[in-house]
């Protein structure tokens, strides 16, 4: 949990400074609450919004105390969140599918295999399905992977056809009755055309195979890249119907506003946050908490 607490740290100590250091709302002091968001990540757009919004508080309220200000950021922030965690979604008939995706790097292999490892520790039956074709290493990762926790991994060589595996990964799912399966997919993004139409299709071939699936569609994103991320997230967002974000790194980042302005822009609930590179750096993302402690 340290990175997290770093991270709130981090961005606490910055808003923390700016609520204690002006007893009054003034100019000066949206000035610094912009420049501590700014630093943070939390992204121009999302930050002018905020600010914004704080401002027409002030006047509408006739607010001139930061403390009372304070309050209402708290409180404007977790209504944003909502309420507790946002459970993993699963199927009444097995198995539940997982689509995963997110460009290179963001840690996406890494995220099965601790989601692996947890949905195990749970008591299920998990399959991994290797359908980032586009990379030998991909594929091989995800084998180390599947290694590590002791559960299949259905593969076809590089280069073939993302829908066959897929195809094949939920036919041997459905056979095998496993709980979850979680099907990885390519992380390339140099062309959002092709990217478009892969995950298109990679989508009508689990549709045809489990009618009501994906029951889950994650996109992994890494928090060390700031509001490239956000673009990430728009990119994915239009090609395919997100469910949730994996947000990885956050242990290597002080900069945890982007937690902010993914929620605030996407509309698509963070599910779980990465904090290392070990099996059990996984933990579900609690925005109400992740708040609360900002302030406390
Ligand atoms: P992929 O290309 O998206 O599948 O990325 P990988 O899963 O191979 O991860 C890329 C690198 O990021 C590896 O060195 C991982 O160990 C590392 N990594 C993954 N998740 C995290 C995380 O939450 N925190 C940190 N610090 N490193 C991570």
């Amino acid at each position: 949990k340290s990175g997290l607490n770093k991270t709130r740290k981090n961005l606490l100590g910055g808003i923390e400074k700016v609520f204690s250091g002006f007893s009054s709302v003034d100019d000066e002091f949206f000035e610094e609450l912009e420049e501590v968001l700014l630093e943070a990540d939390v992204g121009v757009k999302t930050t002018m919004d905020l600010i914004e919004e704080l401002r027409d508080y002030c006047e509408e309220e006739n607010v001139k105390e930061s403390a009372e200000l304070q309050k209402f950021f708290e409180d404007r922030l977790i209504e944003q969140f909502g309420e507790g965690s946002t459970k993993l979604n699963s199927s009444d008939v097995k198995p539940t599918v997982i689509f995963v995706c997110g460009v290179n790097g963001v840690g996406k292999t890494t995220f099965i295999g601790k989601l692996t490892n947890k949905l195990q520790k749970e008591g299920n039956k998990v399959m991994l399905v290797a359908a980032d074709t586009f990379r030998a290493a991909a594929i091989e990762q995800l084998k180390v992977w599947g290694d590590r926790n002791n559960v299949d991994v259905i593969s076809h060589q590089m280069g073939s056809d993302p829908g066959a595996v897929i195809y094949d990964g939920l036919q041997a799912a459905k056979a095998r009755k496993v709980d979850y399966v979680i099907c990885d997919t390519a992380g390339r993004l140099h062309s959002k055309t092709n990217l478009m139409e892969e995950l298109k299709k990679v989508n009508r071939v689990i549709k045809r195979e489990i009618p009501d699936g994906p029951h889950e569609s994650l996109l992994v994103l890494d928090a060390t890249t700031g509001q490239n991320a956000i673009n990430q997230a728009k990119a994915f967002g239009e090609a395919t119907e997100l469910s949730g974000i994996v947000l990885n790194k956050i242990d290597g980042t002080a900069k945890g506003g982007v937690v902010i302005a993914i929620n605030k822009e996407l509309k698509v609930p963070i599910k779980y946050v990465g904090l290392g590179e070990k099996i059990d750096d996984l933990q579900e993302f609690d925005g109400k908490q992740f708040i609360k402690a900002l302030f406390d």
